[in-house]
């Protein structure tokens, strides 16, 4: 490591909250799938900031579209019109069977608008004092006290309870046990797709055809999280599109505004009349210039066929991913995922080849020690995936300590 890098990263332990495990490397620039350390050393980002810079890193069109709207208006508040917002609006629910859309800034904010969508269209419009949220064990919805108690994972939230009240959990791919955790105080069930902070987990599109079918039948509403496998990532522009599921809520976010930050939650018109003037608020949520951002992201992955995009190379490259399985099998347990949301879970301790990765200039993601997270840039070469692959290929044959 270079004395600049050593110097900043003092600097960092002494001045910021010490909550993230960074990794050995300060990113000063980012084109296309490609980043730049400081010490100029050029890296394939395989993993675009957590699924958020779908379009790859400083797009033309998305800086264009940033700067022509910067110099016209940035924020004046959910007080007034702004014309971004609604052909945001617009754009965005031409994607899907939804009515309407609320703005927001982060994934978090998202869940926490579905939830108390969910929670207040039971009182007010159903009629029926139902308030609690199921979730699954394996999920993650965010970091507030609500997402967390969605969440549920006890070292999350080791030392922040009480967490709120009205949240509960059962195994996935269970339906029993789904069945007997709906109660009449049971306002929505909550899952994702594909667990994404869960090590790429994808939910079975049978059972989560059952789960809606019960949600139906037992008068609960239906979320879907799509923060991380929306926006074409799974292959489809929404993941519950690869079932044909209908949920009658989902939350976005990541990807959403390619890096500026923005969330949304997306309501059927039926369900989002649970929400009345003034019941729910954001100072910044939908501001002109995240809005103007996000309507051109939309627009790109619309015109260019991103998710067709996602189905193809995301499914070559997870062919290719099998067939090392097949070569290595002492190597890797089992490849999962859909479109560009892939996981290789190695039958090998993690670290040392996600080290080896990044050494050899591939960032990626290391998810609970075992399974190498892979979420590119939608818009990469396929030649960089298929570097990848004889990379990792590379690595785990060489017996260099791994
Ligand atoms: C990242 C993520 C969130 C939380 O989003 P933030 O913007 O970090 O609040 C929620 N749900 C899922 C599925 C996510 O991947």
């Amino acid at each position: 490591m270079s004395k600049a890098f050593d110097a900043m990263k003092a600097q960092e332990e002494q001045l910021l909250c010490r909550t993230y495990a960074r990794y050995p490397l300060a990113i000063v620039r980012g084109k296309g799938a490609r980043l730049w350390d400081v010490n100029g050393k050029e890296y394939v980002d395989l993993l675009a900031g957590i699924a958020v810079t779908a379009l790859g890193h400083c797009n033309d069109e998305v800086c264009a579209a940033l700067v022509e709207q910067a110099q016209g208006l940035w924020h004046v508040s959910n007080l007034f019109y702004q014309e971004p917002q609604v052909e945001l609006a617009r754009l965005l629910l031409s994607t899907t069977h939804h009515g309407k859309a609320f703005f927001c800034n982060s994934g978090a904010e998202a869940n926490e608008a579905a939830i108390k969508l969910a929670r207040r269209y039971m009182r007010k419009v159903a009629q029926r004092d139902a308030w609690e949220i199921i979730s699954l064990d394996g999920c993650f919805h965010g970091r507030t006290l609500a997402t967390l108690a969605a969440t549920g994972r006890e070292n999350l939230s080791d030392g922040f309870t009480p967490l709120p009240e009205g949240f509960r959990h059962v195994p996935s791919e269970n339906l029993a046990a789904l069945e007997a955790a709906i109660t009449p105080a049971t306002a929505a069930v909550l899952v994702e797709v594909v667990q994404g902070e869960g090590g790429v987990v994808p939910l079975s599109g049978d059972w989560l055809r059952q789960v809606e079918a019960l949600c139906r039948q037992r008068g609960v509403l239906f979320i879907c999280d799509e923060v991380q496998a929306g926006f074409c990532r799974s292959g489809k522009f929404w993941a519950f599109q690869n079932y044909g599921l209908t949920p009658d809520i989902i939350s976005t976010a990541k990807s959403l505004a390619n890096g500026l930050p923005m969330g949304a939650m997306l309501a059927t018109n039926e369900v989002a009349q649970g929400f009345a003037l003034g019941s729910h608020a954001t100072t910044f949520g939908g501001g002109a210039l995240v809005s103007a951002v996000a309507a051109k992201v939309v627009e790109i992955m619309l015109r260019d066929k991103l998710a067709q995009r996602a189905e193809e190379l995301g499914g070559r490259l997870k062919e290719r991913l099998c067939a090392m399985q097949a070569r290595l099998p002492n190597k890797i347990r089992e490849v999962r995922g859909l479109g560009l949301m892939l996981g290789i879970e190695l039958a090998i301790p993690g670290r040392p080849v996600w080290m080896e990765l990044l050494e050899r200039g591939y960032i990626c993601n290391l998810s609970h020690d075992v399974t190498l997270r892979l979420l590119p840039p939608l818009t990469i070469d396929e030649d960089d995936l298929t570097a990848f692959a004889a990379t990792l290929e590379d690595i785990l044959r060489t017996d260099s300590g791994i």
